[in-house]
């Protein structure tokens, strides 16, 4: 046990018991999860109901001690200043202790149904203490610009989703039949309008080739041939029949050993197969294998800028970045999340933008350009 490790006596009151929700505008930042209470200490939960909030201290067990370091940029991010740790929440410290203040829904026993609890399923709780307005909450606090203009990035990018999926419902994207299609799907669409996608996968569908086997049986050209309908046919027949053979040779096929890596390991053994770069290997990742990284494409840079919200380094990871260091890490979200993003510019934020139409014109700077048909 990770605290018993640590050489203290600390012991694990609980654990948090959670698995990811589908992302409803109004549900995302405030999932539902449950600390498990040990049945021994389920007198001690008495009287806690008639308490709105509870501070729950926990270990992050998943933390890496062994990466401790003790001047960092919070949150990973360069452009923030280097501050010690102890001036950040990094969860790689001496004693990886989190602490979080989250409303409690129901005390039901040694059962605590709580909202906005950031901890994975199996976390050890250590304690959990009422929160006490009148001397938990500090009215006159101060805390540094990085802190207040993470939070306004937060918050900015929490009200986008809320109007983009109170405007257009879910999208639940990507539609495929399956990891592999999503695969294939993924490399088609590159450069290509995604009604030309279907209809090259329909051809592939039809003709019963949507497997990594049967495309190893088939030559480049006959791959083109099928595929044609969503353009540069004879380079992305060149990438699928790198990528069959890349999936035979390496994974026997297996794609759940494949997806079963972390998003790290995966991404970098996706990025070694020619024709996937960094947004395909990130559909890839975030709708096939479903973990949390989120796709950035051309759709997304367009909005994003004009939003007035370009990270300062322009490049694939610093508008990553802006997504994932700033949005909780939960795929369903990034798909939702990204799904929306693409449908808004198709519709709206196209090229030449109409921002009359626009769900997002009152958070838009954009729309008073003079290029703007708002
Ligand atoms: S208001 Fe105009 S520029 Fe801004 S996101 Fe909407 S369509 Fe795009």
């Amino acid at each position: 046990m990770a605290l018993e490790k640590a050489g203290t006596d600390l012991k694990p009151i609980g654990f948090v018991r959670t698995e990811a929700g589908h992302p409803e505008p109004s549900g995302t930042w405030q999932a539902r999860s449950e600390i498990v209470i040990d049945e021994d200490l389920s007198k001690a939960t008495e009287g806690l109901g008639d308490f709105s909030h509870i501070v729950v201290l926990y270990w992050l067990h998943r933390s890496h001690r062994s990466r401790l370091s003790l001047r960092v940029h919070p949150r990973g991010r360069q452009e923030n200043p280097l501050v010690g740790l102890f001036a950040t929440r990094s969860p790689n410290r001496p004693n990886p202790v989190g602490i979080m203040v989250v409303r409690l829904l129901e005390c039901r026993r040694n059962v605590l149904v709580v909202e906005g609890l950031d901890a994975f399923d199996g976390t050890p709780v250590i304690d959990i203490k009422p929160y006490i307005p009148h001397s938990d909450c500090v009215k006159d606090a101060r805390v540094p610009s990085w802190i207040t203009n993470h939070r306004n990035l937060e918050g900015k990018l929490e009200d986008i989703y809320r109007r983009l999926s109170a405007h257009y419902g879910p999208q639940n994207w990507w539609p495929a039949d399956g990891p592999f299609e999503m695969m294939v799907g993924a490399i088609l669409t590159q450069s290509a309008a995604w009604r030309n996608v279907e209809k090259a996968i329909a051809k592939l569908r039809e003709s019963h080739l949507l497997s990594p086997g049967a495309l190893r049986r088939l030559e480049q050209d006959e791959i083109a041939a099928l595929i044609r309908p969503c353009g540069y046919y004879n380079a992305k027949a060149l990438k699928l029949a790198a990528l069959a053979k890349w999936l035979g040779e390496t994974w026997k096929d297996d794609l759940r050993g494949l997806f079963s890596l972390d998003a790290r390991e995966l991404r970098e053994k996706l990025l070694s197969v020619y024709g996937i770069g960094d947004e395909t290997a990130d559909s890839i990742i975030l709708y096939a294998a479903e973990k949390p990284v989120f796709v950035i494409d051309a759709y997304t840079r367009r909005i994003i800028d004009r939003l007035g919200m370009t990270p300062r380094a322009r490049d694939y990871g610093a508008y990553q970045a802006l997504f994932m260091d700033n949005l909780p890490s939960n795929s369903q979200l990034f798909q939702e999340y990204h799904a929306l993003l693409v449908r808004l510019a198709k519709e709206v934020c196209q090229r030449r933008p109409r921002c009359d139409g626009c769900c997002l014109k009152g958070v838009c700077s954009y729309r008073k350009e003079p290029d703007c048909q708002g």
